[in-house]
């Protein structure tokens, strides 16, 4: 077993509420700095900066995974994350249909800048990227596997687009394997209230949204992992790594 610190929850400078140093270059970088194994890209409703992640997180060691941050159409976060690039980018695609056309104004929101592989500006996403997309809690977790993913409610602990501040509740019978905490050390707390919790696999991640928030080496994962060190390895950790959130290793 390989002991591997992760960090699955951060912003590139495409979220508009993300710094704009936030750049896939430098959130590899930030990351092998961390001593983190593994990191995914989790912007608000978009996954069009993965490319260039992946491809900086390579030069820099990192095992990439692509992802997403929904925001359902209760307002509940959702980390959603990807075996593959493509099945990443499928979704994206799925969501941008389900996204309500607003013009984001980035003097108010902010910037959702697009990057290249240079980690130059490509682009800027015009359509705001915080709204509520027209997809339901139950419908993500589903369709996110139809995509080749995994989903899992973000920062159970927080009041703000959390699953238990919005619906008042943790689900009963929850389709999901995971759960996210952006603080350790509320899991007694949460535990104690949804006691459900302990069969799920439990996620700390960062949420960061500027450099120095990405998570430093103090949440590790323990998976089998394969040998080598070539592009083909990296995508077979990414999947013993959706493997594992989905309890199935
Ligand atoms: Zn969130
Ligand atoms: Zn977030």
């Amino acid at each position: 077993m390989s002991s591997l610190f992760c960090d699955f929850h951060i912003h590139s400078c495409l979220s508009p509420c993300a710094d704009d140093e936030m750049t896939p270059a430098n959130i590899a970088a930030m990351a092998m700095l961390n001593g983190l194994s593994a990191a995914a890209l989790t912007d608000h409703n978009t996954c069009k900066n993965c490319p260039p992640f992946f491809y900086h997180a390579e030069k820099f060691g990192i095992i990439p995974i692509a992802g997403m941050e929904l925001t359902t159409s209760e307002d509940v976060h959702i980390v959603c994350l990807f075996r593959s690039l493509s099945g990443a980018l499928c979704f994206d695609e799925y969501v941008s249909s389900k996204r309500p056309n607003y013009k984001n104004n980035p003097d108010i929101f902010g910037h959702q800048y697009l990057m290249n592989d240079n980690d130059e500006i490509a682009g800027e996403e015009e359509h705001l990227l915080l709204n509520a997309a027209d997809i339901s809690i139950d419908e993500a977790f589903y369709s996110v596997k139809n995509y080749g993913g995994i989903c899992f409610p973000a920062h159970i602990d927080r009041q703000s687009n959390g699953i238990v501040a919005v619906l008042g509740d943790f689900p009963s019978q929850p389709a999901f394997t995971a759960f996210e905490l952006n603080d350790n050390t509320s899991e007694t707390e949460y535990k104690t209230r949804f006691p459900l919790l302990s069969r799920l696999v439990k996620i700390v991640s960062s949420d960061a949204h500027r450099l120095e928030n990405i998570k430093q080496a103090d949440f590790s994962i323990n998976i089998p992992l394969p040998g080598g060190s070539n592009q083909n390895s990296a995508l077979n950790k990414a999947n013993m790594i959706i493997d594992y959130i989905s309890g199935l290793i």
